[in-house]
């Protein structure tokens, strides 16, 4: 009998055709042992954008799919501690500040009064987050996805076991499984994240009162946005950067000098060039002991709440990539094809916790085609028209290649810009910071990268990325009819200066 088992175990690790898998023999074998056990065709490890995409279109395609999600709600970071949650809160805080610092009164709204209930602004954001993460539960129904909540371990190349809260396991024999684990906070060494002195930006979503001062350890995206939701609401905030420009990885260096003085002009310190060397807590909050880098000066500095946003690691923990021998690379990523199979070929990974930008719109993108691919489709992603954008006021976004890199790559360019001061809708809007910058290939006028400051940016940059995918050149978009009066006549106008040499109405 045991000899029996081990042969049969055997042959279906082996993936030979009619013998059921191990998990499914061993779960009709010692079926006391697990509650349940499923037959699948995908099954989904985490339901991040990447995870609960790649579900929907799964099962879309006919696939029948398990997700499992070891968090009690649906939608990753991205829903319950990232993208929405920190949305919610820059929208509102930015309403706030425009009632609060006169903005509305120099528009002819006068409101007397203004103050802060800072639990039902907190209340909006768990509001929008509950929607969001329900709406995900609802469309697993509506497209039969299994939906198991607990902690998911692969076990073999076709068995992944779901261990939930109350200690019991469900195991799901699948022909196919996709890792879309995604990422958590990357510790700063030596400091510890408490969630209420010392923040990541999980705590900064939900501090319960507004700091005096608050410290930013790094001046990227995520940074930036968190700290000019507390600006906004009144804190000191200083962003203290080891490198000698705001804005992270892949920002326009024109666009970050601009992005700097914006924020400078609202309220925010830099002290970029600048190490963090330890932080430790006191009574009343916590003392950051920092080196510039160039001249070795020291300084301490207080705040009372540091956040520590110097950036994010995928996660991989407890999820068995032992059991069928895939290795990480040495960023904790899990290295994959162009067809986002791993080592094991029948075993897919997406998202945050492989290479490229860790962005909720990258994570899906990956995620849906990589399921067609199962399905013998084509699996492309053209990763240069990914676009990056940071939700600050005034928005900054961009898409392909920046001026730094076009110039290391000894690609010729033209420059084509257009200032908001000069755009009628964000004159009549009382918007003018910043700008849009094309860059187009000289010899052929294609598109090569767009970098926008300004209002909007958010939704501009999805303009560039079309044109981009598309191939389009500079005089395409130029000769593009754009709607009067809107903030993408900027857009167009850049493009105009970037393929004739100057725009019309500057
Ligand atoms: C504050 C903040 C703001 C952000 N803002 C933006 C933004 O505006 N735009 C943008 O594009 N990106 C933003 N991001 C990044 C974005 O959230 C991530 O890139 C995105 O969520 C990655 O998606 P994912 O599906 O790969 O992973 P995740 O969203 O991290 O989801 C992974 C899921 O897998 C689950 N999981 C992990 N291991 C297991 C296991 N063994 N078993 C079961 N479940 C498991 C986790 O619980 C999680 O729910 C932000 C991030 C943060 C922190």
């Amino acid at each position: 009998m045991q000899c029996n088992i081990r042969h049969l175990v055997n042959l279906a690790a082996k993936g030979n055709a009619g013998v059921r898998s191990p998990g499914a023999i061993l779960g009709a074998l010692y079926g006391r042992f697990y509650s349940t056990t499923h037959e699948a065709d995908l099954v989904v490890i985490g339901s991040g954008p990447g995870g609960y995409v790649a579900s929907i279109k799964a099962a879309q395609l006919g696939m029948k799919t398990v997700c499992i999600e070891k968090n009690d709600t649906l939608g990753g970071t991205c829903l319950n501690v990232g993208c929405i949650p920190s949305k919610a809160l820059l929208n509102n805080s930015h309403y706030y500040h425009m009632a609060h610092s006169g903005d509305l009164a120099a528009r002819g709204i006068m409101v007397e009064n203004v103050r802060l209930d800072l639990e039902a602004l907190m209340g909006q954001k768990s509001k929008a987050v509950k929607a969001l993460t329900g709406g995900i539960a609802q469309l697993f129904k509506k497209n039969q996805i299994t939906h198991i909540n607990g902690w998911g371990t692969i076990t073999g190349p076709n068995t992944v076991v779901a261990k939930k809260s109350d200690g019991s396991e469900e195991v799901v024999n699948t022909k196919n499984i996709m890792i879309a684990t995604g990422s958590e906070v990357t510790p700063f060494p030596g400091i510890e994240v408490d969630e209420e002195t010392i923040v990541s930006s999980t705590g900064a979503l939900k501090l319960k009162a507004v700091p005096k001062r608050m410290g930013l350890i790094g001046a990227g995206v995520i940074g930036l946005e968190l700290g000019s939701v507390w600006g906004r609401l009144g804190s000191e905030v200083t962003a203290i950067e080891f490198l000698s420009a705001i804005g992270g990885a892949g920002i326009d260096q024109e666009v970050s000098k601009t992005f700097q003085k914006v924020l400078t002009k609202q309220g925010f310190k830099f002290l970029l060039g600048t190490k963090v060397i330890s932080a430790s807590k006191t009574g009343s909050g916590v003392t950051v002991s920092v080196e510039n880098v160039k001249d070795g000066k020291k300084q301490d500095l207080e705040f009372d709440v540091l956040l520590v946003s110097v950036g994010r690691r995928p996660f991989t923990e407890g999820l068995g990539l032992e059991n069928v021998g895939i290795v990480k690379d040495d960023r904790g990523r899990i290295p994959v094809n162009n067809m986002f199979q791993t080592i094991v070929p029948n075993i897919h990974a997406i998202g945050d916790c492989i290479h490229g930008p860790m962005l909720a719109h990258k994570a899906e993108d990956e995620g849906i085609v990589c399921v067609e691919g199962m399905q013998g489709g084509h699996v492309h992603i053209d990763y240069n028209c990914v676009p990056s954008v940071v939700y600050t006021h005034p928005e900054v976004a961009w898409v392909g290649k920046n001026e730094e890199e076009l110039k290391a790559e000894g690609i010729p360019y033209n420059v084509g810009k257009f200032p908001f001061a000069a755009n009628s809708r964000a004159k009549t809007n009382n918007e003018t910071d910043g700008f849009v910058k094309v860059l187009a290939d000289k010899q052929t006028d294609r598109v090569l990268g767009v970098h926008i400051i300004g209002p909007a940016a958010g939704e501009l940059i999805n303009e560039s990325v079309l044109a981009m995918e598309y191939g389009a050149s500079a005089e395409d978009v130029a000769r593009v009819c754009h709607a009067h009066p809107t903030c993408a006549e900027a857009l167009r106008e850049a493009h105009t200066a970037a393929s004739f040499g100057k725009p019309i109405n500057f």
